[in-house]
């Protein structure tokens, strides 16, 4: 097992571990019983490494549909007494909100948290919004961890203050948190409860949030909110460190380059490093501000502390100037590093010569193999060949590794919102300016929110071309199991689904171009909605298949002779194996090629053929 040691490790030992472990193991020693997640970078390492240690652990662990209904379980459990976690990504408690702000409202028994892992600067996300106002809109109580160690730590000690106080916690991560690999000291495991053994004390209505019982809640919510301010003064995760005139707030990862940028320039300064931010410790902060002329406030992405900290200085009556993102003095997009933090404080970066390099733009791509590519192939042949008899006013896209596709040279996904809505976009682009809109989903983004999407679209007898694009898995944040392709259940049929919500499904292999091809052309030309169903298992998944097998990877190779260097597969159908040479003729690198074939389809010259050199 690959993270046996997490599961095995003894209390005292120190294990090298990844934020996203750190959290898992944290999930062990707090006693969880329940864990749900829907995986999505930054926070998919947790559910890999629940995903393997739960069973031995004793704890329940699935991969939920979406981040609602991983909400919901989790709540569930926490009703009934066990502690419970779920986990995601930013966006993903978007989605999970609608549950989670009641589940907030009415509280827990068992000690419950939410990891909400944030994206700053948007590496892998649609945006870079801060989670942490959604703990001022559901008051939910609030950790910030800066490294690994507090990862695991905080999310023991925010499942023990959610039982405590019956109300969850969100514990907001970022992604050099999660992504961070540190030295961590193991406690010990908690007793795990078996899941099964919780028990609904509740009744009839005793959960259910109507008038007037939801204004009672929200006072006792309110409460509960109070009664934590006492724990956030006291509590060890909200410190002062060092001296100095100059005072600076930071919390999470930006405390890391706070720390860093003032012991190596030896600055001067006492530093209030916050880890339980909702609710603030107001008499630490205020007594912090009443010592310092100036202070500085270093956080990730939003104003949020900074926000904070001017209410209780105004309120307070308290004299301080306030530098932070609100004031202009640190930038406000993008992550704070150490260059944010010393160019904020007026300072240079000491014998660090500016560095510029001009680097080649090099567009993301499919991997070579890759289902996808044939499958855009295909489509855009197929609208092509159709232009002046079928109207396609857009083409929206949706959240996998197909949303590439709007990049040279398929140039396939004009409009992008999130998980599932590609097919909502595409009914309103049908209504707007007539035409068959095509709408492109991935087969586990259609299980998180195509779905109801598809039904809005036939029940609204819409116009359009759905493609779901079928690798058979959650692919891009690691291949996790989705209800297509189940590790532990029934796994559902994608075309049973759609035939029970509209009749007309074609399903279509991508590395077959002439039946794709022709599918989409026929579907682009029926009135009503269409369905095709493109399905071939993702290449990297079938690579590391086929060499556990230990079955060879057939390579394809260029007949230089009959290369007439026109282009079309290195600079149209672009699969990264295949390249130009100085004289402009293909090559393929054996290296990268992994044998589908699909590039001496594309080759009008039959120059690409199967074998060595
Ligand atoms: S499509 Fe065929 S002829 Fe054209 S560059 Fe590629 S291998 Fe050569
Ligand atoms: S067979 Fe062709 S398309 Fe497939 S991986 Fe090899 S070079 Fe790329």
């Amino acid at each position: 097992m690959a993270y046996e040691r997490i599961l095995r490790g003894r209390e005292g030992e120190v294990l090298f571990l990844l934020g996203n472990e750190a959290f898992a193991r944290g999930a062990l020693e707090g006693g969880v019983s329940v864990a749900a997640t829907y995986p999505g970078t930054p926070s998919s390492e947790i559910g890999e490494v629940l995903f393997e240690l739960a069973e031995a652990a004793g704890m329940y662990f699935e991969y939920s549909t979406n981040e609602k209904v991983a909400v919901e379980v989790a709540y569930a459990a926490a009703t009934s007494g066990l502690r419970s976690l779920a986990f995601m990504k930013h966006v993903g408690l978007n989605v999970a909100m609608d549950s989670f702000i009641s589940a907030v409202l009415m509280g827990v028994e068992g000690g419950m948290a939410v990891i909400s892992a944030d994206d700053p600067s948007a590496h892998s996300s649609q945006n870079e919004q801060d989670n942490r106002t959604y703990s001022l809109l559901t008051g939910v109580p609030m950790l910030e961890p800066s490294d690994p160690q507090e990862a695991k730590d905080m999310l023991v000690d925010a499942l023990r203050m959610s039982e405590e106080h019956g109300v969850p916690f969100l514990i907001r991560s970022v992604t050099r948190v999660s992504h961070m690999r540190a030295p961590v000291r193991l406690g010990p495991l908690a007793e795990i409860r078996p899941p099964g053994s919780g028990e609904f004390r509740g009744g009839p209505g005793s959960h259910v949030p109507v008038p007037p019982r939801n204004l009672k809640w929200h006072e006792e919510l309110l409460a509960k909110l109070s009664s934590l301010v006492p724990v956030s003064e006291r509590s060890g995760w909200n410190r002062v460190e060092g001296s100095g005139d100059l005072g600076i707030v930071t919390s999470g990862a930006a405390y890391n380059y706070v720390h860093d940028v003032v012991s190596e320039q030896g600055i001067e300064a006492e530093i209030l490093k916050l880890g339980m931010t909702n609710p603030l410790p107001r008499s630490l902060i205020a007594s912090f501000l009443d010592r310092h002329d100036v202070v500085y406030v270093f956080e990730e992405v939003d104003p949020f502390l900074e926000r904070g900290i001017r209410e209780i200085a105004q309120m307070e009556g308290i004299d301080v100037e306030i530098r932070g993102k609100l004031s202009g003095h640190v930038p406000w997009v993008r992550e704070t590093d150490m260059d944010v933090v010393t160019r904020s404080l007026g300072l240079e970066l000491p014998g660090v010569p500016e560095v510029r390099v001009e680097i080649p733009r090099r567009p993301p791509v499919f991997c070579p193999g890759c289902p996808h590519r044939g499958t855009f192939w295909a489509l855009r042949k197929a609208i092509l060949s159709l232009r002046g008899k079928v109207k396609v006013p857009a083409v929206t896209t949706d959240i996998g590794c197909y949303t590439l596709g709007f990049n040279p040279p398929f140039g396939l996904g004009d409009v992008l919102l999130s998980m599932g809505a590609s097919l909502g976009l595409a009914g309103g682009f049908e209504v707007a300016s007539g035409g068959k809109p095509v709408a492109l989903i991935g087969d586990s983004t259609f299980f998180h929110a195509g779905i109801p999407a598809l039904i809005n679209l036939a029940s609204n007898d819409h116009d359009a071309l759905v493609v779901i694009l079928d690798n058979g898995t959650t692919a891009m944040t690691g291949h996790q199991p989705h209800p297509g392709q189940s590790a532990t259940g029934r796994s559902i049929s994608i075309e049973e689904v759609v035939r029970s919500i509209t009749g007309n499904v074609r399903v279509v292999d991508p590395y077959d171009l002439e039946q794709t091809t022709e599918a989409f052309k026929e579907a682009l030309q029926e009135p009503g909605l269409s369905v095709v169903v493109s399905r071939r298992a993702c290449s990297l998944m079938e690579d590391a298949l086929k060499r556990r097998r230990g079955e060879p990877i057939e390579h394809y190779r260029v007949i230089a002779d009959r290369c007439t260097a026109c282009g079309i597969c290195y600079r149209f159908f672009s699969c990264p194996a295949i390249y130009a040479g100085e004289d402009g003729k293909a090559r393929i690198d054996p290296f990268l090629c992994d044998g589908c074939g699909v590039c001496a389809q594309v080759c009008p010259f039959d120059a690409i053929v199967k074998g060595g050199d």
